[in-house]
């Protein structure tokens, strides 16, 4: 049995009404679940278990993730007869650092063994390109080489068709109020997520929490993240087809000789950019850093209140612009392993902390950024305009997890 967090105090209390009455701890909405009960992952200090990218003859690096995650305690998750959403990125089309399906095979594996019944999950994007809808993804993901064979299980994109099939999760945030979560991932019992860890042009590094907060929310839910405003049509690529008149229930755009949505009756649904067969519906990204960081925390802690977790995150191919980019540029430092927690807080933070120490690879942005000379904050330095600390900030202030944690080696 492995405690993922501070062992004393999970043993004196496993419901945590009257710990937080004991401790003066917030409301806690991530809690865990473990043999002995639902835990707090926002207590003490958390567990992270690490193993480096070093293989010996006959061990590879998917033996090596298959002990780490047992050693992390995911068997101690009660599965049997469950639905495990394994929640991933499978990268778009024409990006190579996304993580290989193997690694997924390796979690699904451990969910068939405990008896539970494991798939794999994503979200559809928000802006054009090739996972926009979920017959592209899967077609994307098929095409990147994730498939029932390779991955030992199904693939069912998170929000449906058109990236409007979503539940709406109450959550008392600074900026959400109901976080907007794709139906297939709330349904499910269990939520694991694989994330790729590397860096990010909004949010400075993307990991666990991104993974979540963000990978999980439905189409209206990205809008919400990403930005106050509403969608606009670019009138050079309507081609005044209206197909985004029958998406509206709303009656918020008006096909003339080019598209135009009224935003005094448009409600942000998203449905009209799924549905635009030329692309020209968006949506500005343009939310503040440190806010879009605070709305993915709040998104993630909707979606893990109640429900048993489990977080794996690999720090390889760190590219400095994420998976949804259809290229991926010189990785920025070199592969350090694979991490594994039920605190999403703890690993996204050891996963920063191992990536800062690491040397700079010639060539790559950030190198070309600091002029060579190695930065205090990689993070920063390849994106300036980022504040990754805010998610740290922000989740604390939540109670999503703990940014103090331990690191375990094993072997
Ligand atoms: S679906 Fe796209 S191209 Fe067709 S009218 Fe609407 S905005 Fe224009
Ligand atoms: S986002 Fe929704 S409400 Fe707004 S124009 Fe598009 S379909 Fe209509």
């Amino acid at each position: 049995m492995h405690y993922p967090t501070g062992d004393i105090l999970q043993k004196i209390c496993l419901k945590c009404d009257s710990l937080n009455a004991i401790f003066d701890m917030p409301a806690v909405p991530n809690l865990f679940y473990t043999e002995l009960g639902y835990m707090s992952g926002a207590i003490g200090m958390s567990k992270v278990y690490f193993t480096n990218m070093h293989t010996e003859m006959q061990d590879s690096l998917l033996a090596k993730l298959g002990r780490l995650i047992e050693a992390a305690g995911i068997g101690s998750i009660e599965m049997e007869g469950k639905y495990v959403a394994i929640k991933t990125h499978f990268g778009e089309l024409g990006n190579l650092a996304f993580l290989r399906p193997n690694y997924s095979k390796v979690i699904a594996d451990a969910v068939y063994k405990k008896g539970g019944i494991p798939f794999l999950t994503d979200c559809s994007t928000l802006y054009a390109g090739k996972r926009k809808n979920a017959v592209e993804h899967l077609n994307t993901a098929n095409l990147n080489g994730f498939n029932s064979v390779t991955t030992g299980c199904q693939i069912i994109i998170g929000d449906g068709l058109k990236g409007s099939n979503d539940v709406e999760i109450p959550i008392d945030g600074d900026y959400v109020k109901e976080a907007k979560i794709g139906r297939e991932i709330y349904d499910a019992d269990i939520l694991i997520t694989l994330n790729h860890f590397k860096c990010h042009e909004l949010t400075g590094f993307g990991g666990a929490i991104k993974n979540i907060g963000m990978g999980c929310a439905s189409k209206r839910g990205k809008m919400e993240l990403h930005t106050s405003g509403k969608p606009a049509v670019d009138q050079d690529l309507c081609r005044a087809c209206r197909k985004c008149l029958d998406a509206c229930a709303h009656s918020a755009i008006t096909v003339d000789e080019k598209a135009y949505i009224d935003h005094d009756f448009c409600v942000g649904c998203g449905r009209c950019i799924a549905t635009c067969p030329f692309d020209a519906i968006s949506v500005g990204m343009d939310e503040a850093a440190d806010i879009l960081c605070g709305k993915i925390v709040e998104y993630t802690a909707a979606l893990l209140a109640g429900r048993p977790n489990f977080h794996v995150s690999i720090i390889a191919d760190v590219s400095p612009f994420c998976d949804c980019h259809g290229e991926n540029d010189l990785p920025i430092i070199p592969n350090v392993g694979m991490l594994a927690s039920f605190d999403p807080v703890s690993l996204d933070k050891a996963c920063a902390d191992l990536s800062q120490k690491q040397p700079m690879i010639a060539g790559s942005r950030l190198h070309v950024n600091s002029n060579g000379k190695k930065p205090d904050d990689i993070f920063k330095c390849t994106h300036p305009d980022t504040n990754w600390q805010a998610t740290f900030t922000h989740a604390k202030k939540m109670g999503l997890g703990s940014p103090e944690y331990e690191l375990v080696e094993i072997k």
